[in-house]
């Protein structure tokens, strides 16, 4: 549906009193948990891998308006562990995946004059790095040889390294491809990819630092385990699976001084044997990319999340569309960014 035709049914459904009264209905027996990645200003939102992870500043801050005035904002935890809200109000928790630098430098300001609270999911070996998420590797890949017209070349190395006879030219089936392989196999493949395409780093660093995570858990930010190095958990061997889980987790409590209980699963990849395993290795709440409220049927180690970016709350002028933002609140959305 055209972005036009889409904001003017949200504003006739949301002056219609309908999205109000879901909301009232709603709130006494479910939560929601949002997700987001990065938060760029609009003159470098397009350095984002992935414009789907992404949300301007202003659109950021401009959100976090809504939800102060419209919501009850609270820490994750509470969400969870409790249900409902006196007040009336939904409740809403917000997360941060990946641990990116503009999670403190540009999100954590702004939740700091808002007075709003989130949990932030870290790799612990990305932390203040230059490295780049395998996923942002591969599409430098793609985007250097689809420059250099090497598409076809590319492709014809992706079948061999992924087992797959596709011949699609589309990136993101291959990225996808390259989420379902482990880490080990991953790395192997980035790096002779990179080496026989010649596409180096930028240099840049991504992460925030060790010192950067410490400023905010002490201002009331709660932080998580992301793994070590954002693995598809599920494509794993099980003993790998717990060194990560156990490890990440450790790191995490020494550098912050703080009990770890919170894990987010890498691009959702998650089952049922990596929740048996998330339990043993101390976790209490594990985070998916599955979309959906939290309920009181919810188990705390499959928690359903809404992904937010510019491309599910914004108008045709990139600032916040209030209508269109509580409508897509208020339903579940099948446009998960699974990263
Ligand atoms: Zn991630």
């Amino acid at each position: 549906m055209r972005l036009g035709i889409k904001l003017s049914l949200a504003s006739v459904i949301d002056r219609s009193g309908l999205v109000t009264a879901l909301r009232r209905f709603r709130s006494t027996r479910s939560g929601i948990v949002l997700t987001f990645h990065r938060v760029l200003p609009q003159a470098s939102i397009d350095t984002c891998y992935e414009r789907q992870i992404a949300m301007t500043d202003t659109v950021f801050e401009q959100l976090l308006i809504l939800l102060q005035r419209e919501f009850r904002v609270v820490p994750l935890q509470q969400l969870v562990e409790s249900q409902g809200s006196l007040d009336g109000l939904q409740r809403v928790a917000l997360t941060f995946d990946d641990g990116w630098e503009d999670t403190y430098s540009l999100a954590y300001p702004l939740m700091l004059r808002y007075g709003v609270p989130a949990t932030v999911f870290i790799c612990p070996g990305l932390m203040g790095t230059n490295r780049l998420l395998p996923e942002e590797r591969f599409v430098r890949i793609w985007r250097s040889c689809k420059s250099r017209e090497q598409l076809h070349l590319l492709q014809n190395d992706l079948r061999k390294w992924t087992t797959c006879n596709s011949s699609s030219l589309e990136m993101h089936f291959w990225a996808r491809r390259l989420k379902q392989l482990p880490m080990d196999a991953k790395h192997m493949m980035l790096a002779h990819l990179e080496d026989i395409y010649r596409v180096a780093g930028d240099g840049v660093r991504r992460f925030m630092t060790w010192d950067e995570a410490r400023i905010m858990a002490n201002n009331g930010m709660t932080f998580g385990s992301h793994t070590m190095n954002h693995s598809t958990l599920k494509v794993e061997q099980p003993e790998h699976i717990m060194e990560d889980l156990v490890s990440s987790r450790q790191m995490i409590a020494r550098k912050l001084g703080r009990e770890i209980t919170q894990l987010a699963y890498p691009n959702g990849g998650y089952d049922h044997r990596v929740i048996e395993l998330a339990a043993e290795a101390g976790y209490s709440y594990g985070l998916t990319t599955d979309n959906g409220y939290v309920t009181r049927y919810t188990r705390p180690l499959s928690i359903p999340r809404i992904s937010m970016a510019d491309a599910v709350v914004t108008d045709e002028r990139t600032s916040l569309h209030f209508p269109r933002t509580r409508v897509y609140l208020q339903r579940f959305s099948d446009k998960s960014a699974r990263t």
